[in-house]
């Protein structure tokens, strides 16, 4: 805040007390008081509250705007395709997955202590959607995310080649959010520095303590194609798998469950 824009209150000829105080929240940005403080004290006075009761509840009120905000701007930078929350997901439908284990990693604390989580299983069986549930718990426990698939990020990539700076702007973007997640780790086509990309991607948020969420219907040693050389391979792969916890779907297409139910009965 600069001292112009102070000085601008005490000079400001507002003809009413509400006006200079409007004027002065708005200087501050404090919408929250802003917009509550006049229907606010009506309710303070009418209701014989204190003056504590009264700026506890204005705090309240900005806290609480605050923090939508927040979770309405990181929402937008996660660029999630849809919103998939965990209340939607059917576990029933899909015993194989630990439910109690899903819950956990809703807590967030995996995204604290920079842990990866790998959700591999075949199409439709909701990988997509609980990684997009997870990012949503950890945006609301406050760690930031950005969700892309592998081969809109390659496609990112290929816009930059041959531009150092530009590729390196791009991987400090990837390399900023608490919590990456890459969706649908599966076979692509891959120019050099694509793969140069992915693998100092994933070795730099490793070294950063920072979390990454994979997806994925192909086995493991598949990946490996992604990073170029073997030995380069191993060593992304032993930081991916390393500190991961995996979740192995089998199970049926959820997409496909009214045509499998028609052909049951
Ligand atoms: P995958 O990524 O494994 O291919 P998705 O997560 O994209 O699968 O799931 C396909 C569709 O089915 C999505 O619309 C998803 O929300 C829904 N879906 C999958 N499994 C479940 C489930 N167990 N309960 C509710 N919806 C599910
Ligand atoms: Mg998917």
């Amino acid at each position: 805040m600069s001292r112009k824009k102070i000085s601008c209150y005490y000079l400001s000829n507002k003809s009413s007390q509400n006006e200079r105080i409007l004027h002065a929240l708005e200087l501050l940005e404090l919408d929250g008081f802003a917009s509550s403080f006049a229907r606010l004290s009506e309710e303070v006075i009418a209701s014989h509250k204190t003056p504590l009761d009264f700026l506890e509840l204005l705090l309240e009120k900005e806290i609480l705007l605050k923090e939508e905000t927040r979770i309405e701007r990181w929402l937008r930078q996660a660029r999630f395709r849809r919103i998939k929350t965990l209340k939607d997901f059917d576990f029933s439908f899909q015993p194989s997955i630990d439910q109690t284990l899903i819950y956990s990693l809703a807590e967030s604390e995996f995204v604290v202590k920079g842990k990866n989580v790998i959700f591999v299983g075949p199409q439709g069986v909701g990988k997509t959607h609980l990684s997009i549930a997870l990012g949503l718990e950890s945006i609301n426990h406050g760690h930031d995310v950005r969700f892309i698939r592998l081969e809109d990020l390659i496609e990112n990539v290929t816009k930059c080649e041959n531009d150092g700076i530009r590729l390196q702007r791009l991987l400090a973007s990837f390399l900023r959010p608490k919590l990456l997640i890459l969706d649908e780790i599966d076979y692509y086509t891959m120019s050099d520095d694509a793969k140069e990309f992915l693998f100092k991607l994933i070795m730099h948020r490793h070294n950063n303590r920072t979390s990454l969420i994979f997806t994925s219907n192909q086995e493991f040693y598949e990946w490996a194609v992604l990073f170029g050389k073997k030995h380069r391979a191993a060593a992304a792969m032993d930081r991916i798998i390393g500190n991961a916890e995996i979740i192995q779907i089998e199970g049926e297409s959820y997409r496909l469950k009214d045509k499998i139910k028609k052909l049951v009965n």
